[in-house]
């Protein structure tokens, strides 16, 4: 069954398009990374399949739904409940210790069991650290688990590696693959980075908002 069918989607900011009549389909349970040179439209892609911003022209199904047709407040709770979304920024609230960044997340419907996924991440020692107190590697994790608390079908991730060495990048991406295993979690991965794309299951190459497909 797909999670995400596309077709025929276009978006253009003004006259230029980002993205060209994209045709995709992604199954449940999929680990996915989009590989692109920067400027390839890949957070614009992105974006698109969060709901955040609608294309241009085109259709996008989430499950069986035409998100592009859907009103705002189904987008709202489709967010809130269905889709957990990470950017390299990570956004953790300095203020408040990693159990407490943890439990944003949470919508209070559907969620994982914590100390389960707490243990996965391996984040059990960092409970009572603030940010400032975390590697970038460790920063990563906190918002990825703050992201799967509720318990999502689909991470979507924009260059999360991006502040990561090799080796954290790939200890990040280990534990997104054990995610995926675990949970049937579909994850969808951007990533301008080589290296990344070769541990994934499947890689979407997008090249002037082209998706290429050899
Ligand atoms: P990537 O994530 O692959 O680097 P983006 O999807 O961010 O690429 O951007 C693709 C192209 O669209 C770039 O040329 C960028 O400048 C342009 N673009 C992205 N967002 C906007 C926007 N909100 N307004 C105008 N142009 C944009
Ligand atoms: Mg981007």
């Amino acid at each position: 069954m797909d999670l995400y069918k596309l077709e025929n989607v276009s978006k253009a900011y003004g006259n230029f398009y980002a993205l060209k009549n994209i045709n995709l389909r992604i199954k449940k349970g999929e680990f996915v990374v989009v590989l692109g040179p920067s400027g390839s439209g890949k957070s614009t892609l992105l974006n698109l399949l969060f709901g955040i911003t609608k294309p241009t022209n085109g259709n996008i199904w989430f499950n069986d739904k035409n998100i592009v047709t859907e009103n705002k407040e189904f987008l709202r709770k489709m967010r809130l409940n269905d889709i957990g979304f990470i950017n390299q920024d990570y956004n953790l609230i300095p203020t408040l210790n990693v159990f407490e960044n943890i439990e944003l997340g949470d919508n209070k419907k559907n969620s994982l069991k914590k100390e389960e996924l707490i243990n996965l991440l391996g984040l059990k020692k960092h409970l009572k650290k603030y940010p400032y107190q975390l590697s970038g590697g460790e920063k990563a994790l906190v918002c990825i688990l703050r992201a799967l608390i509720k318990n999502p079908q689909v991470l979507i991730g924009d260059e999360i590696t991006k502040p990561l060495d090799v080796n954290n990048s790939r200890h990040v991406l280990n534990i997104l693959k054990k995610i995926n295993q675990t949970y049937h979690t579909s994850i969808i991965i951007v990533t301008h980075d080589k290296f990344i794309a070769s541990l994934a299951s499947r890689v979407i190459y997008l090249k002037n908002g082209l998706i290429n497909t050899n």
